[in-house]
């Protein structure tokens, strides 16, 4: 269901551990239910909250995906869960020097969610050099400097939805126009540079 909508399967800050009991809530909550089929993947969007239930013999392989619309996310999570890294071996700093513990929270934040910021900032600038190309120009707003302060306001997304929509020429032969095409390509190097610039002015803190 999309983000927020989970709130309505909600009791005293609990999420209920299976919402097949309330579905007289479905209906306000917009769910969507499907089967996966053999063969079939499914492609959950980030914050969407969602629950699997298998009914019969199963095997699940997960993968998250960073991607152009949750990537500030994952420098929100790098960030806490670096701080909660920095107080767990908090002990040890004093033995360290800064250099060396810095480079131990690099690798317990690894070992933790699987990224750590060296490895984004490597992941960032593939993305930056492979789609600054000629026909890729950034996404620019006239109120906000920032394309993840765009992600929260309404008027933006508008904007940005009419102005795909206006260039589109889609069919269902192709899987993506050749304009929509370069919107994604601008649209992810407007995030990738703006997420740069967010790790960057972490690390001269
Ligand atoms: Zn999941
Ligand atoms: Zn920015
Ligand atoms: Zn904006
Ligand atoms: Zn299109």
């Amino acid at each position: 269901m999309q983000p927020g909508k989970e709130k309505i399967f909600m009791k005293n800050g609990q999420l209920c551990e299976d919402i097949r009991d309330y579905k007289d809530r479905w209906k306000d909550a917009n769910v969507i239910e499907f089967i996966q089929e053999p063969g079939q993947i499914v492609f959950v969007p980030s914050m969407w909250h969602h629950q699997v239930h298998n009914i019969e013999d199963a095997i699940s392989i997960n993968h998250n995906v960073i991607n152009a619309c949750n990537v500030d996310l994952i420098i929100e999570l790098m960030r806490t869960r670096l701080v909660d890294v920095y107080r767990e071996i908090e002990d040890v700093r004093s033995i360290l020097s800064c250099e060396e513990f810095e480079e131990k929270c690099q690798l317990i934040l690894n070992a933790d969610i699987r990224i750590n910021f060296s490895l984004f900032q490597r992941f960032l600038n593939m993305v930056i050099d492979e789609r600054a190309i000629d026909a890729v120009k950034c996404w620019v707003c006239a109120q906000h400097t920032c394309i993840f302060e765009c992600k929260k306001d309404d008027r933006c997304i508008e904007r940005i939805r009419s102005c795909l929509k206006k260039s589109c020429k889609c069919d269902k032969h192709t899987a993506l126009c050749e304009n929509c095409d370069i919107f994604v390509k601008s649209f992810e190097l407007t995030c990738a540079i703006h997420a740069k610039f967010l790790l960057d002015s972490d690390k001269y803190r």
